[in-house]
């Protein structure tokens, strides 16, 4: 299952071209620290503390992790990002990551943001989808009663017709503008109700193309199947399936569940199985492309050359509309720019929102950077690669 060499990530001068010397170094300086787990834990536990006890830390996170990770504190203030993305045709997704407000008010209040994100992407050429978590418009304990197959009371029944509300408004705002929108693949233990729920969605705006998109999380065991079925289903109902197709962002908190509650983890036993399904996962959907259309979400510079490898094998120009790349904004810049510069389509997930409200993002991102073996270790490699040419050229 060797790629040929059809692209390589190793361009750093195309990698960081939207990048000045000033934020490479900053990236470089983030990097180094989120690599060190010892000091990664300091930072993270020393900004928590300071940000509850009130201490004046925002403006120095604005200026480093929040901008790098970021895009700004609200669509407007993102526009900067979205426009120095698109001069290289790297696309925006606009990831409203406030994470908090669990009320009615708060769930319908984040229901009319991602409902913005969908207006500007409809105005924008450089925003091609939207996306949403289920989790912003409806209880995490709510969402687990569903799962679990509980009998919920009238209230519940209640809060549960809002959130199909809610879910449907969006969507069908997304048909209305034609904009793909994609639905965020989350815990386990929730999971079902949202695969229903985008399954009925995709049943109702996906007949002519996919505008809604569900996720499959690659590093579950069952994941493959399910996107298999799905696509059976897809089939006999008559609607294009739309597929982000990921590893998945919750592994530890899986394994511990599963071990403090005595049950199967639902996670692949070692990476390598992640990886094997994954890339059997983009298989299965490029060689049904005709009835699917797919985001490869991942940092994994196999898996992104692989992608590229099975298009051509099928005969697929780089820029087809039915498969499209993403990363998150402020990591690995040397897949999403090389391919770009290729002509595939790529989009980076840019998180906005205030800053003390993205922080629980941000501290996932400093936890995942640190645990993910090698993943900074590489971003800083190729970060310092591309100081040391811009230092040469100069010299
Ligand atoms: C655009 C985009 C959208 C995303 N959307 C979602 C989403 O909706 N839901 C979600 O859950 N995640 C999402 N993610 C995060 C994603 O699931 C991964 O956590 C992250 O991208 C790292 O995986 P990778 O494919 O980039 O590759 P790698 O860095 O090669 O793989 C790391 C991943 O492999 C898996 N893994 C690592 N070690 C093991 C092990 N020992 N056993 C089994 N598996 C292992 C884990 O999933 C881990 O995150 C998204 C990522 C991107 C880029």
């Amino acid at each position: 299952m060797e790629p040929q060499s059809t692209i390589s990530f190793e361009d750093t001068a195309v990698a960081f071209s939207y990048k000045s010397d000033d934020a490479l170094k900053k990236a470089r300086l983030i990097f180094s620290l989120v690599s060190n787990s010892w000091l990664s834990n300091l930072v993270i536990r020393s900004t928590k503390f300071a940000l509850n006890a009130g201490l004046p830390v925002e403006g120095l996170i604005k200026k480093t992790a929040f901008n790098h990770f970021c895009g700004g504190e609200s669509i407007e203030k993102s526009e900067r990002v979205i426009r120095q993305l698109g001069v290289f045709n790297v696309g925006t997704i606009l990831d409203y990551s406030v994470e908090g407000e669990k009320t009615e008010i708060g769930f319908d209040e984040t229901m009319r943001e991602i409902i913005r994100t969908i207006e500007k992407a409809w105005k924008s050429t450089s925003v091609p989808f939207s996306v949403f978590k289920i989790t912003g418009l409806a209880s995490a304990a709510l969402l687990e009663k569903i799962h679990r197959k509980d009998q919920l009371s009238a209230a519940e029944q209640l809060a549960w017709e809002k959130v199909r509300l809610r879910v449907n408004t969006i969507c069908h705002k997304a048909f209305t503008c034609q904009i793909a929108i994609l639905i965020d693949a989350e815990e386990s233990w929730i999971q079902q109700p949202i695969d229903n729920l985008a399954c009925e969605m995709m049943m109702k705006y996906n007949r002519e193309r996919a505008i809604v998109f569900n996720t499959y999380q690659l590093y579950r065991t069952d994941a493959l199947g399910s996107l298999r079925g799905a696509f059976e289903h897809a089939v006999s109902r008559n609607y294009i399936l739309g597929a982000k197709l990921v590893r998945g962002a919750y592994m530890e908190r899986e394994r511990e569940r599963a071990a403090t509650m005595g049950y199967t983890s639902p996670i692949q036993p070692d990476k390598e199985a992640s990886d094997r399904a994954f890339n059997q996962a983009l298989e299965f959907c490029v060689n049904n492309i005709s009835r699917i259309s797919i985001v490869c979400g991942s940092h994994n510079e196999y898996s992104n050359q692989y992608l590229t490898t099975l298009m051509k094998t099928h005969a697929m120009t780089n820029h087809d509309e039915r498969v499209w790349f993403a990363q998150l904004y402020g990591m690995s810049d040397n897949i999403t720019f090389n391919l770009a510069r290729r002509g595939y389509l790529v989009a980076k997930y840019v998180p906005y929102g205030p800053v003390h409200a993205v922080m629980p993002y941000l501290f996932r991102r400093a936890s995942e950077n640190t645990s993910v073996t090698g993943q900074s270790n590489r971003e800083l490699v190729l970060i310092k690669k591309e100081l040391r040419r811009r230092k040469k050229q100069k010299n």
